[in-house]
């Protein structure tokens, strides 16, 4: 996959000390022979590359410390900033319901990210309508009222009517009902064509959305962007949804949408189950694509300390997110030979800035050691097993208070939450890891 290709370049860099232009023309070449093989625009690859050449052989980087690091964190700003400005946010009308239309090809996954933002929304307290405008087949509007029932939203149908006559008629609905947010899964074709172009812009026109969602395939790569482009200069769309990254292990279309189209990629669909839907954070997909990102760096910085094959482990272990406090206790240890435990934590994508929360005091290490050291196997393995009582006697096993363990468990449990979050979607994603 792309992150692969890309991660060799980068070794075969970093193995060179200071760079010469010609150092970073190679490595250039190479870069770009990746994104074209991972389908990525042309025209996209060719800005892309030039600008990042253009960067990197500026004084800055060849005269930087560690040149080759510096290309790559140019590397990961430029796709960034190629990805930039998405929300992942559903904008609230002033006046409900908000209207969210969607459309797309078929089986872009339409219907299933319908109602997978009506869950979405519903969890976030508000009180969704699904309205099943996909008149052309029976199962499609089955298809809605069974993930419907299945996440107790109501799901409003009118049969083989007009689609324009059911969004309508479903606004009356939702404000008679207090339905505060309508989501429109529309019927699509195999391909682009008029009657479809038809049938959506009247649905437009009758129900006025207040978001125009396309949902696109991943998996179809440069295909999926000129989808996109179409939709885009017919209807006007207000964002993407783009499905199946999951299954995605070129990464051609997150790269190239906003970058050939304008439009931003706002929710991203990692999964058929009912809570695979994330917002799209640029940062975060640059890193999956350059390869679970400053983790690398990480680990590398590890590597340096201690020996490869209990960074390979450690490696595993949060890829797993199998991560115990008996290798917290470890990590720590190996740690303190590597700088600040902070600044390690940083480079975990996601977890500088929800550090001030985690404040894991460099002092208190003694504590921490103590406080682990006076846990069983099974509690280290287990925290969450450790009741009130337990607590007290680890704290006098360590000659610290009920507060001092109760709050090593909340940091850990914390920042476990974190390992789980920037792990979670990463691992099907361009990683050609399990699924997600
Ligand atoms: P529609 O024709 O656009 O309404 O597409 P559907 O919502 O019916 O989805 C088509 C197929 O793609 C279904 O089997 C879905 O379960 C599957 N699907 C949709 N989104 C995703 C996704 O993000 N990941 C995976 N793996 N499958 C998906
Ligand atoms: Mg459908």
């Amino acid at each position: 996959g792309l992150s692969e290709k890309l991660q060799e370049t980068f070794k075969r860099l970093k193995g060179k000390g200071k760079l010469k232009e010609a150092d970073v023309s190679e490595a250039m070449r190479e870069v770009r022979v990746a994104l074209l093989e991972a389908d990525v625009n042309f025209k996209v690859v060719k800005d892309f590359v030039a600008k990042v050449k253009e960067r990197s052989i500026g004084q800055e980087v060849l005269e930087s410390l560690s040149p080759a690091q510096h290309v790559i964190k140019i590397v990961h700003e430029e796709m960034i900033e190629l990805m930039g400005g998405a929300t992942g946010k559903i904008l609230i009308a002033s006046k409900p319901p908000t209207v969210i239309m969607l459309i797309g090809l078929q089986g872009a996954g339409k219907t299933t990210h319908a109602a997978k933002l009506a869950n979405m929304l519903k969890k976030q307290g508000k009180h969704p309508l699904l309205v099943a405008c996909d008149i052309y087949r029976p199962a499609a509007i089955k298809q809605l009222q069974v993930l419907g029932d299945q996440l107790k939203v109501p799901v409003f149908s009118m049969g083989q009517d007009n689609p324009r006559d059911i969004a309508k008629a479903s606004i009356v609905h939702a404000n008679q009902n207090g339905q505060d947010v309508v989501i429109i899964d529309t019927a699509g074709r195999l391909h682009i064509n008029e009657e479809l172009m038809g049938e959506l812009r009247d649905i437009k026109s009758s129900v006025k959305p207040h978001e125009i969602l396309l949902v696109v395939d991943a998996m179809t790569g440069q295909d999926a962007v000129n989808v996109a482009e179409s939709f885009h200069s017919d209807l006007g769309l207000d964002g993407v949804i783009l499905t199946k990254l999951d299954g995605d292990t070129r990464g051609g279309a997150a790269l190239s949408i906003k970058a050939v189209t304008g439009c931003t990629i706002k929710f991203v669909g990692i999964g058929e189950k009912m809570d695979a839907i994330e917002p799209f954070h640029p940062d975060r997909m640059a890193s999956r694509i350059l390869g679970m990102g400053d983790v690398l760096t990480l680990i590398e910085k590890a590597q340096e300390s201690f020996d490869e094959k209990k960074a390979k482990e450690m490696e595993q272990k949060l890829r797993k997110q199998e991560f115990t406090l008996d290798d917290f206790l470890d990590q720590m240890q190996q740690m303190k030979k590597m700088g600040p435990l902070s600044s390690i934590l940083e480079m975990i994508p996601g977890v500088g800035k929800q550090l001030k929360d985690v404040q894991i005091d460099e002092k208190d290490t003694a504590h921490i050691e103590a406080i682990i050291r006076s846990m069983t196997t099974e509690e280290r393995r287990k925290p969450v097993l450790i009741k009130d009582s337990r607590k007290k006697r680890i704290a006098k096993g360590s000659g610290t208070s009920v507060q001092d363990v109760g709050r090593l468990l909340k940091q850990f449990e914390q920042m476990q939450k974190m390992m789980k979050q920037f792990s979670g979607g990463g691992m099907g994603m361009l990683g050609g890891g399990k699924k997600g």
